[in-house]
């Protein structure tokens, strides 16, 4: 069974385009009034990602890749389709289901961190158990372990402030270690981070990934980075999936004239 499964995934978005919205063959969208090209934000995109794997979803601001990871984690409802996480259609979950599956299976680490400010490098990291109820004992412990994993062993008492940006991922890394998630959803993570950091925090993820075999599904606009860490690679153009393939068959076999364009700039 795939970790997750994206079967025919739409989200419109628009004060008018509720269920009542009709997919055109062509792409366009009719709402119920009768307009048409209501904005599609993520137009049938289907995929599955196998456990244990890094899957990247890449492509340029505004091609949809947050609308998608939102809808992957439950943020927002897909205006058709259907999202599995180990076969549960997560779609189809009442709000408390939802917040129950996703406290146990599903982390996030985005692109400004998400920390808190007044709350210790400790604290931030063992949030995600928190939420999910775990007392407070166990989750400082866990944390303090997910620390030293991201290599923070002595910051514990910190204040965010206090750390360099990348550092300061280390703790969203580390909060959704602790929270012992098996998918680990990345936005952006290291897209605010300086070119050497983010080339440490990339090799780091490598590395905690091939030990701890988490599932992470990572998105990013580089091209470069997305060939670094993806097992495979999805790449969106408008909404939809212009090619999913490993690297390699990216970079030797480009779909179409868009991913080629792409690959040209690969270092
Ligand atoms: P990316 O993360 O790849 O930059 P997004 O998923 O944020 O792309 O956005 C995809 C498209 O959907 C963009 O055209 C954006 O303007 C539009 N969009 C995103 N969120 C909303 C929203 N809440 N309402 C209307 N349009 C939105
Ligand atoms: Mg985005």
């Amino acid at each position: 069974m795939p970790a997750v499964r994206a079967a025919q995934l739409y989200k419109i978005f628009g004060k008018r385009a509720s269920r009542a919205v009709q997919l055109l063959s062509d792409g366009r969208h009719r709402d119920e009034i009768g307009h048409l090209n209501v904005t599609a934000a993520v137009i049938d995109v289907s995929f599955e990602v196998r456990a244990g794997e890094i899957f990247v979803v890449m492509g340029l601001s505004g091609s949809g890749k947050s609308t998608l990871i939102r809808m992957l984690n439950g943020l927002l409802e897909p205006t058709s389709g259907s999202v599995e996480i180990d076969g549960t259609d997560i779609t189809r979950l009442s709000g408390a289901e939802l917040r129950r599956l996703r406290s146990r299976k599903i982390s996030m680490v985005f692109q400004h961190f998400a920390l808190f400010p007044h709350r210790s490098v400790l604290e931030n990291a063992a949030y995600g158990l928190e939420v999910r109820g775990v007392a407070r004992e166990e989750r400082l412990e866990q944390a303090r372990h997910a620390l030293g994993l991201v290599g923070l062993a002595g910051w514990e008492d910190r204040l965010p402030h206090q750390l360099s940006g990348g550092m300061q991922q280390r703790v969203g890394l580390a909060r959704a270690l602790a929270a012992d998630t098996d998918i680990i959803l990345m936005d952006e993570a290291f897209s605010a981070l300086d070119p050497l950091i983010r080339r440490d925090m990339q090799a780091q993820l490598l590395e905690l990934q091939a030990t701890l075999g988490k599932t992470i599904i990572f998105i990013t606009h580089d091209l470069n980075e997305a060939m670094r860490l993806g097992d495979r690679i999805c790449v969106l153009r408008d909404g939809r999936v212009a090619q999913i393939g490993t690297a390699e068959e990216i970079l030797n076999d480009p779909a179409n004239d868009y991913v080629a364009q792409f690959v040209e700039d690969v270092d």
